[in-house]
C-alpha cells in the first residue's frame, strides 16, 4: 500500500514479547520492565490474525522481533504460521543469539528465512557489562548455529557506542573476513530508557573513517548504506536512524506485543488492534500506513525519541 507522501509500505515489524533474557544498557532498564497482563498482550491467533490483514494491504516482508522474541514460549509456532500466510515472501527475525543453540534450526524449519542477531562487542567483560546479564560464549555459540543451520543471510547488528566499542569497529568488521556474514553498525539511538548520554553517540562516518580499506557495495534497497572489505564474505552496512536519517524511503511499520500498531519508531502515536476481527484490523492499519509521518523529527541527545517506550517494548 502507498501512504500519503507516496512511500510503498512492504515490511511489518512484529514484536511477540516485550520480555528479554539481557538487559542492554541503551534498551532496558535494569530492573527490566513492568511485566504487563497476560489478557493485554495479543494472542498468537491475534498476531497472525494482523500478519494477514497487513499482508492483505501488501506488506510482504515480516521481521518477528521483541523484547527478545526467542524467550517467547510458542515463538516457532507463531514463525510457522506466520512463514505461510499468502503475500509474506520474506520472514526475517532479529535476535540477541543466546537461545540459538537450541532454536536455530528449528527456527529455519519453520519458515524463518533471515536471521539478525545483535552483537556489540567481541570482549567476553565488556559483553557482560553492556548487555548486564549476558554471557559472549553463548552469543558467540548461537552465531555459529545459525551459520549451520543454513539461513539464506545471517547479520550481525552492532550498535556503536562512543567509549565502549569504537575501539572495536576493526575486529568487528573482520567477521566478515572470516564468516559467511553481514555486519551492521547502527548509531546509537536516543531512548528515555537507555543510558548512554550525548559523549557515547558516534556518527556512522567514524566507521568509515576508522576503515580507509572499505569499498562502496551494491545497495540492496534496504537502509544501510553498504561497502565490503577487500576479501570479505559479507557486506558491512552503515545504518544512520540520527544524523542522515532514512524517514524519506522508510516503508514499514511496526506492531507491539501489546497490540499497538506505531507507523513511526520515533512517534507517541499508536493504534491498538487487540481484540478486533480482521476486517476491523485491516481498516486501522489501512488508515494508520496511509497516514504515516513524513519523518521522525529532529532526533539526537537533546532531542530524545518520542516513542513513549523502550526499545524492547517497541519492537527495536
Ligand atoms: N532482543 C533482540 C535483539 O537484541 O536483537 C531483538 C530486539 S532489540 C530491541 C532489536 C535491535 O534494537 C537490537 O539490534 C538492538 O541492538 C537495537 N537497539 C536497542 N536499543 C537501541 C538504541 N537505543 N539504539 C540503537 N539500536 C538499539
Ligand atoms: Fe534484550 Fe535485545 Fe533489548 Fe538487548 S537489545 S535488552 S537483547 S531486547
Amino acid at each position: 500500500m502507498i501512504d500519503q507522501y507516496g512511500r510503498k509500505i512492504s515490511y511489518m515489524r512484529l514484536s511477540v514479547t516485550e520480555l528479554c533474557n539481557l538487559r542492554c544498557r541503551y534498551c532496558m532498564p535494569a530492573e527490566g520492565v513492568c511485566k504487563k497482563r497476560h489478557e493485554d498482550m495479543l494472542t498468537e491467533d491475534e498476531m497472525i490474525r494482523a500478519v494477514e490483514a497487513a499482508a492483505s494491504l501488501g506488506i510482504s516482508k515480516l521481521r518477528i522481533t521483541g523484547g527478545e522474541p526467542l524467550v517467547k514460549k510458542n515463538i516457532l509456532s507463531i514463525c510457522r504460521r506466520a512463514a505461510a500466510v499468502e503475500g509474506i515472501e520474506e520472514l526475517c527475525l532479529t535476535t540477541n543469539g543466546t537461545l540459538l543453540p537450541e532454536l536455530a534450526r528449528p527456527l529455519r524449519e519453520a519458515g524463518v528465512r533471515r536471521l539478525n542477531i545483535s552483537l556489540d562487542t567481541l570482549d567476553r567483560d565488556k559483553y557482560a557489562y553492556i548487555t548486564r546479564t549476558g554471557s559472549l560464549d553463548q552469543a558467540a555459540e548461537g552465531i555459529r548455529a545459525a551459520l549451520e543451520a543454513g539461513f539464506e543471510k545471517v547479520k550481525i547488528n552492532s550498535v556503536l557506542i562512543g567509549g565502549f566499542n569504537d575501539d572495536e569497529i576493526g575486529e568487528l568488521a573482520e567477521l566478515t573476513r572470516r564468516y559467511p556474514l553481514d555486519l551492521r553498525f547502527i548509531e546509537l539511538m536516543p531512548m528515555e530508557a537507555g543510558e548512554f548520554g550525548k559523549k557515547a553517540f558516534i556518527p556512522y562516518t567514524r566507521v568509515l573513517e576508522r576503515l580507509a580499506e572499505l569499498e562502496p557495495a551494491e545497495p540492496d534497497g534496504g537502509v544501510a548504506k553498504l561497502y565490503r572489505l577487500p576479501g570479505s564474505l559479507g557486506n558491512i552496512g552503515l545504518i544512520s536512524p540520527v544524523n542522515a536519517h532514512f524517514c524519506g524511503s522508510c516503508n514499514r511499520i511496526r506492531l507491539t506485543a501489546d497490540g499497538k500498531l506505531k507507523p513511526c519508531l520515533h512517534s507517541s502515536s499508536e493504534y491498538g488492534i487487540k481484540g478486533l476481527d480482521f476486517e476491523q484490523m485491516r481498516s486501522v492499519m489501512e488508515k494508520v500506513i496511509y497516514n504515516k509521518p513524513a519523518w521522525h523529527g529532529l532526533l539526537d541527545a537533546d532531542n530524545p525519541s518520542h516513542a513513549g517506550r523502550s526499545m524492547n517494548q517497541i519492537g527495536g
